[in-house]
């Protein structure tokens, strides 16, 4: 069989994140297309020139630039590249605002996990200390006008090639993966990955739409669940990811995810057996200290799996005084 990536090429790119580096995709195709842009850091757009020159393109040659999802590590170059190429700029049509005008859609984003951090036990002073290393965060993201905005089915059209748009929101709410059908190739972002579960992480719901049902808290983790349950049914031969390594078998990968969020609920449900918790409680209690240094990533870890057990009715939600604590039912 056919190399199902062949003229696709990993460019991986330096973060100054936990993460490492970010997979962006050189599409050697006709338009010369970039998938995802990295930080905006002058090393990432050093490593990104030599990895374009490595086969023998730079970056006035890109035509498009397309972006998988909102995270500053994907989009961070857009605003550089785009003006350098004068490549067009492909988006989802819900994450085309947030990439016109990052900093102001980075700042809301960050009330709104301010105000989730408050309400679910989390110190004030964390909550100050992490508001303050988001704002250092943001000088890592870009803003360009997107020439091209993606309806949700869409098809991106290329000489070799057609890859579907589709929209799988949950480790953000923008989370797109794009699918060359007849080779069976995804371009996943951040939706799957082979070395970690991507975090489902608490973040606005996009387009204007109003809150879930509840606290109006969007449920990030059942989002991300039922999106890996349609990628699960692809037939995808491989899996390009945003970090990491190509994975393979993504049924089997998808399988063991689900495996793992059962198992932590089922661990956050006997926690709660004994006497109510916060969330931040929770946290404390699995991952120690590192609930208070990556706070609002183990307050997203912990509200998705309570969310599974509230739906099973196997929590009930308490409200004292403005801070949220769980129950067992
Ligand atoms: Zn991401």
């Amino acid at each position: 069989m056919t190399d199902p990536a062949a003229g696709i090429h990993c460019l991986a790119i330096p973060t100054p994140f936990a993460v490492g580096r970010v997979n962006c995709y050189l599409i050697d195709d006709d338009p010369l297309t970039l998938v995802d842009t990295g930080p905006n850091s002058g090393k990432a757009l050093d490593t990104l020139e030599t990895a374009l020159r490595e086969q023998g393109r730079r970056i006035e040659d890109l035509e498009r630039i397309v972006i998988t999802h909102q995270h500053i590590d994907h989009l961070g170059l857009v605003g550089i590249l785009a003006r350098r190429s004068g490549a067009e700029v492909c988006a989802l049509d819900l994450l085309a605002p947030l990439i016109e005008d990052f900093g102001a859609e980075a700042e809301r984003d960050d009330e709104l996990a301010e105000a989730l951090m408050l309400r679910h036990g989390i110190p004030r002073e964390v909550v100050t200390a992490l508001r303050s290393v988001s704002r250092s965060f943001r000088a890592w993201g870009g803003s360009a006008e997107v020439t091209r905005r993606l309806p949700d089915g869409d098809r991106l059209e290329f000489r070799d090639r057609v890859l579907e748009v589709h929209h799988r929101p949950g480790h953000s709410p923008s989370d797109t993966v794009f699918w060359d059908a007849e080779r069976g190739v995804l371009l996943a972002g951040d939706h799957l990955l082979k070395h970690i579960s991507s975090n489902p992480l608490i973040s606005r719901p996009l387009g204007g739409k109003s809150g879930e049902p509840g606290d109006g808290r969007p449920r990030a983790l059942m989002t991300y669940m039922a999106s890996m349950r349609e990628t699960r049914a692809m037939p995808a031969r491989l899996v390009l990811p945003g970090h990491g390594e190509p994975i393979e078998a993504h049924a089997a990968l998808i399988d063991e995810r689900f495996a793992m969020h059962e198992r932590r609920a089922g661990k956050i449900a006997g926690l709660l057996a004994g006497e109510p918790r916060s969330a931040y409680e929770i946290a404390q209690s699995l991952w120690g200290n590192v609930a208070v240094t990556q706070a609002y990533l183990t307050l997203s870890e912990v509200l998705g799996h309570v969310d599974l057990l509230l739906d099973r009715g196997l929590v009930r939600e308490l409200e004292v005084g403005g801070v949220v604590r769980y129950e067992a039912h």
